[in-house]
């Protein structure tokens, strides 16, 4: 038997060593009503009974309610104030280069997964796209046979010196599913529970993707075959001894207009006919090679303007705009959102509930959009599932809860 300690820190947080294993599963864009809808309607009965011994909270999201802003926070227990990914993307300042933020060298601190790693844990990650892999698994030593890391999407390509598995698409038995498919999720979890059996680590992530939550709304069809499938997967998990603990990077909501078309503000066009050309250069932190599901249009935007703009005032007249929920200039609005200042722009714009923003309206190929666009990025799509399958104690009180306190309550609040 290795020895271990009885408790890790991490980023100023401290957890204890589990007892069984611990299952985080991040559900994409898991709007409540998701699962709400799916227990009314009898498609989740492991889950629907677990919730009544167990506990079935809401918590805040990170705000922008993005999907590596929010997976960061979950892993490291902190906001992107502290582990520095404020976005999917992002200007970085050092190259003037709009970037993706899927490099570990924007990770500011390290994640919990490494921190019991690094005392002898085993970890199991999985994920759905490969964008979320490199930072979930950084600093773990895949080599060490206790860590194994790897997304769906290149679960054909692994190797046990990079991903703690060699060819984890065998171990799973199935085709690598599309990107644009529930299947991509379905392989996480058919994954985890292979994992769970072969490896029992001590802590595993399952992150998956939102494909299915922008395109139907809770209680449709599709969305509960979605839910069933999870629960199919909950339970066999939970049979092995583990203890489930369930949380959202962001929710989702509609962003369409009576039409059937996305409601827009074109952020940019409105900056250029504000102040002229160049005056202005909005950054959408949702954009991602994967956009065919959302255009790159969310309610979250930030926006760098030249020098001898009065920020103040273009402030005031982007306020009064309808479909404008908030307007911040950046040190206020990280303060508000808890956000790196150095990686956002002069002024954090936030859409309503049903609004989206884009850069320029020719900057957006909306025509792979097959259903009316639901998407995330604001203030009201904060609100996720935050449940534990096993009964609770001593929870914090007081406070609003994070779904960055899920390994807080996993870990530590489970009787
Ligand atoms: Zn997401």
């Amino acid at each position: 038997m290795s020895t271990h300690p009885n408790t890790v820190s991490v980023n100023d947080r401290t957890y204890n060593w589990p007892t069984a294993p611990v299952v985080i599963v991040c559900i994409d864009g898991s709007e409540p009503d998701y699962i709400e809808q799916a227990i009314a309607g009898g498609h989740m009965p492991f889950l629907a009974k677990a919730i009544q011994g167990g506990a079935d909270l809401r918590a805040h999201c990170v705000v922008p309610s993005f999907t590596n802003p929010n997976n960061l926070s979950i892993v490291t227990g902190r906001p992107p104030a502290v582990h520095g990914i404020s976005g999917n993307f992002f200007l970085d300042p050092d190259s003037g280069n709009e970037v993706m933020m899927n490099d570990p060298k924007f990770l500011r601190v390290d994640t919990i997964f490494k921190a019991f790693h690094d005392q002898g844990a085993k970890i199991a990650i999985v994920t759905a796209k490969d964008k979320l892999r490199s930072l979930l698994g950084h600093g773990l030593d895949c080599s060490s046979g206790r860590a194994v890391c790897f997304s769906s999407e290149k679960a054909d390509q692994t190797s046990l010196a990079g991903n703690g598995i060699e060819n984890a698409q065998a171990m799973v038995g199935r085709e690598i599913p599309s990107v644009y498919s529930a299947e991509l999720s379905e392989f996480i979890f058919d994954a985890g529970v292979k994992l769970m059996d072969s490896m029992r680590p001590d802590i595993m992530y399952l992150s998956t993707t939102d494909y299915i939550q922008h395109k139907h709304a809770p209680g449709t069809p599709v969305a509960n075959q979605f839910y069933a499938m999870m629960d199919s997967y909950f339970v066999q998990l939970d049979a092995m001894g583990a203890t489930l603990a369930l949380t959202a990077d962001h929710g989702m909501n509609s962003k369409f207009n009576a039409e059937g078309a996305p409601d827009v503000i074109y952020l940019q066009e409105v900056l250029d006919d504000m102040l002229g050309a160049e005056k202005g250069r909005v950054i959408l932190p949702i954009t991602d090679p994967y956009v065919v599901h959302h255009g790159a249009l969310g309610s979250f935007a930030t926006a760098y303007l030249s020098e001898d703009t009065n920020a103040d005032e273009v402030a005031s007249k982007l306020r009064a705009m309808p479909g404008i929920e908030a307007v911040y200039d950046r040190a206020e609005g990280c303060r508000v959102f808890e956000l790196p200042e150095d990686r956002l722009g002069d002024l954090i714009v936030v859409s309503t509930k049903n609004k989206v923003i884009g850069t320029s309206s020719d900057r957006h190929d909306l025509s792979q959009l097959k259903e009316p666009l639901r998407s995330h990025g604001g203030v009201s799509e904060q609100t996720v599932p935050l449940i534990v399958t096993k009964p609770v104690k001593d929870l914090p009180t007081g406070g609003q809860f994070r779904n960055f306190d899920i390994f807080n309550i996993a870990l530590n609040h489970v009787a």
